[in-house]
């Protein structure tokens, strides 16, 4: 993709959530956007980087995250995984990473813990829930979730800053808004356990169903197509694994 495309892309996303917000009388300082860049090779997350001041990006592959990162370590980039979490692969998580928003485990927890090295600041992690049930097998059950934060918010290491989900694909605006509500209510009723963490963090909304997520208080999209284009099948090689 020419380098201009990545600029306007980027400026058509930064005005759709400006009018989401606008829609529902929020400001769109409120929402942050994660620019999705698995499959994407380094010199697009750079473009992005210098033309846009696009910070925040999101990998899903570790192996082929670590690669890209190595080529771009004199930008001042922001990195969020938001692939699922391996547990012989939480070291490199920890130590890469400022973010994760796939965590649904105890035992990937304390590993993300004791692994998060002493020179860098707590790792920002979010619980993933799996709302839509069965759709998904990622993240944790609604009813275990209370259980989980409490768990992950007495590791010392990480700093839980909120849930994420990835509901299950419909074009339907109010069933987008259905699921997203829902985590809404959850991340309210673990703000009520006052378990000494921010809890300020909505991860949802997609390329495809943005302003429903914005609508139901998403403060951080997570956009991939709409930024980068679509993704080539087949295009992540052995790096997936
Ligand atoms: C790929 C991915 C995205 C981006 O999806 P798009 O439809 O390309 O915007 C967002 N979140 C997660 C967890 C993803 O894996």
């Amino acid at each position: 993709m020419s380098p201009s495309v990545i600029e306007e892309h980027i400026a058509k996303v930064r005005a759709q959530v400006e009018a989401a917000c606008q829609r529902v009388g929020r400001q769109a300082s409120e929402v942050k956007i994660l620019a999705v860049s698995k499959t994407q090779p380094a010199e697009a997350i750079r473009l992005a980087a210098t033309q846009a001041q696009q910070q925040a990006f999101g990998e899903n592959y570790l192996q082929e995250a670590l690669e890209k990162q190595a080529l771009l370590t004199d930008l001042p980039l922001e990195w969020h995984f938001i692939g699922s979490i391996q547990s012989n692969k939480t070291r490199a998580v920890a130590e890469h990473f400022a973010w994760v928003h796939t965590l649904a485990r105890e035992k990937i927890a304390r590993r993300l813990s004791e692994q998060r090295p002493l020179d860098l600041p707590p790792l920002q992690v979010l619980l993933q829930v799996n709302i839509s049930g069965e759709a998904s097998k990622d993240g944790v059950a609604p009813q275990e979730l209370k259980a989980l934060a409490q768990q992950v918010a007495a590791l010392p290491r990480l700093s839980l800053r909120g849930l994420m989900c990835i509901p299950e694909p419909t074009e339907d605006a109010l069933a987008q808004r259905a699921a997203f509500a829902q985590l809404r209510k959850l991340l309210i009723e673990l703000q009520h356990l006052d378990l000494g963490h921010p809890l300020d963090t909505l991860s949802i909304g997609m390329s495809a169903d943005l302003e429903a997520a914005i609508a139901e208080g998403s403060t951080l999209v997570r956009i991939g197509t709409a930024i980068f284009g679509a993704r080539q099948r087949g295009a992540v090689s052995s790096s997936h694994f």
